[in-house]
């Protein structure tokens, strides 16, 4: 045996054979089915050319099929680029040119935004879940894997060999890929499973987060398949459904960002349906401490706050099992992972803040780390300093305890005041009649910036805008509370689930 991720579900098709690996709207299927149709989709995949070191894009919602051609393309020793589900055509194109793929996977409805892509791009694309009666004319690596002789197993890597490329736009706003390795996937999976997470093989766990994005792909797919869970597939976010999918297959473990768990409370407001779950975990985003106190109450399960990134395979940190939760933080690091606290505004250097109490960027060192972003040796050069990798993110670390404060780019410098959004949002969370609130920075000739809010009610409830200003008011400092609220029915959301907070910005900074 060898150290790949495609040992995950190779050995786990071994030791959990007959187990339900995914749960989907077709139904189930066992470990030994996932991996058998992998090793057909590899054998087709092979002879078409793929091969150790190439790169093969994948466009797929959550369905069986993602981990299939994830696991076949990893097991030949090539990388998965798995491509943001909402790109448009030249989004897409723009990563398989960056990437330099030699072959896009495409499941069948999103071949609308893939065909022009592809052929931008000069890639090659083949099919999954096309029916049989399309007369697109394109190929279909259904078809090819049941012409081609499956591989036997899969190939040995090295560690460091790159086994993803996952896209990120962090600070600078064009998609960086990053490149992951086996290493700090198959590290991050156990030292996950170890320190903080505690799956088991009679886990029903929840798959509502986007596989193609990196908290999805390992922190529940990876992990889950590595212990012989059941996962349940969902294409697409919807909590009513989500809840009542999570009741009839008897969940065991939510993994989720904060929007969905506000999706959640909003659902059981509708529903008397309650999965048993064993615990619930959060990451991706600030959740209010109301938030979790709320799901825990209304699900009776913990929720385990984590944090982590694209750039490190994902889990930094976490509120581990079997230890006493502390609302409001991200809890402690996963072993060999080290954290410090760095002068934000140093960018040339990391000059770590010696005080117990520093709040500064969060700065991030262990084998979980990333090789770098494809191609920009610049980036990847100002990203990771004396082998310290600089998150953008703002915090403190007291007595190994990480607290997230914020995102260095959100925060607001109001009349020279700094602002954090995240605090502000966790107040207004309190306020009886809010579902959910994010609050971001507008241009202010005469303070900078300007605190404002956007706000979304609770199903049935009317607010008023001055009255939640009032309420904010009277709980936190003058310069830190919403001048401005606005009350919405809805907030903008990637496809991760995170609040579109530049969006917000856009829609609330008045035309001049
Ligand atoms: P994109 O690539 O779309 O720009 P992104 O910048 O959010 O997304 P990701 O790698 O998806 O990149 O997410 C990492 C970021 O998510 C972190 O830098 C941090 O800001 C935020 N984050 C993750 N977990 C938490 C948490 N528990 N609390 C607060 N923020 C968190």
């Amino acid at each position: 045996a060898t150290m790949s991720v495609a040992s995950i579900l190779a050995e786990s098709a071994e030791r959990h054979a007959d187990r339900v690996a995914f749960h989907f709207a077709g139904g189930t299927t066992s470990y030994r089915e996932l991996w058998d149709q992998t090793r057909a989709y590899a054998g087709a995949l092979r002879e078409r050319g793929i091969g150790r070191g190439d790169r093969v894009a994948m466009l797929m919602p959550n369905v069986p099929d993602f981990a299939r051609v994830y696991y076949a393309v990893l097991s030949l020793g090539a990388i998965v680029v798995p491509v943001h589900l909402l790109f448009k055509s030249d989004e897409i194109s723009y990563v398989l040119s960056d990437a330099d793929a030699d072959l896009l996977v495409v499941a069948a409805p999103l071949l609308g935004e893939a065909v022009p892509a592809a052929a931008a791009a000069g890639v090659p694309l083949v099919t999954v879940l096309l029916p049989v009666s399309s007369d697109a004319g394109l190929p279909r690596l259904e078809a090819e894997a049941a012409a081609a002789t499956p591989i036997a197993r899969h190939e040995s890597v090295g560690p460091l060999d790159a086994a993803t490329i996952l896209y990120t736009s962090g600070t600078t706003g064009t998609p960086k890929g990053a490149v992951g390795s086996h290493l700090s996937i198959v590290e991050q999976v156990h030292t996950t499973l170890i320190d903080a997470f505690d799956l088991r093989a009679d886990d029903i766990v929840f798959g509502g987060l986007p596989l193609f994005h990196t908290f999805g792909q390992t922190a529940v797919m990876n992990i889950a398949l590595r212990v012989g869970a059941s996962v349940i597939l969902l294409p697409r976010f919807d909590a009513d459904e989500a809840l009542a999918l999570m009741t009839s297959l008897e969940a065991t473990v939510f993994t989720a960002v904060p929007t969905m768990y506000v999706g959640m409370l909003e659902a059981s407001r509708r529903s008397a349906a309650r999965p048993p779950l064993r615990y619930a975990v959060s990451g991706g985003a600030a959740l209010p401490v109301a938030v979790l106190e709320a799901f825990r109450d209304t699900f009776g399960a913990d929720v385990h706050e984590g944090y982590g990134l694209t750039e490190t395979a994902p889990t930094v940190s976490s509120n581990p099992l079997g230890r006493p939760i502390r609302p409001g933080t991200v809890g402690r690091t996963l072993w060999g992972v080290d954290v410090a606290i760095a002068d934000p505004d140093d960018e040339g250097a990391v000059a770590l803040l010696d005080a117990p109490d520093a709040l500064g960027e969060i700065v991030v060192r262990g084998h979980n780390l990333f090789k770098g972003y494809l191609g920009r040796a610049d980036a990847s050069a100002d990203a990771v300093v004396d082998g310290w990798f600089r998150t953008g993110d703002l915090g403190t670390y007291v007595d190994g305890v990480l607290t997230i404060v914020d995102r260095k780019k959100d925060m607001i410098v109001r009349s020279g005041y700094n602002v954090y959004p995240t605090e502000v949002e966790a107040v207004l969370a309190r306020h009886p009649g809010v579902a959910v609130a994010a609050v971001f920075g507008v241009a202010d000739d005469v303070r900078g910036q300007e605190v404002h809010a956007a706000v979304v009610p609770h199903e049935g409830v009317t607010l008023d805008a001055d009255e939640v200003v009032a309420f904010a008011r009277d709980r936190i400092a003058a310069y830190k509370y919403p001048r401005v609220v606005h009350i919405v029915p809805s907030l903008p959301l990637g496809a991760s689930g995170k609040v579109l907070k530049r969006d917000l910005v856009t829609q609330f900074t008045p035309v001049r």
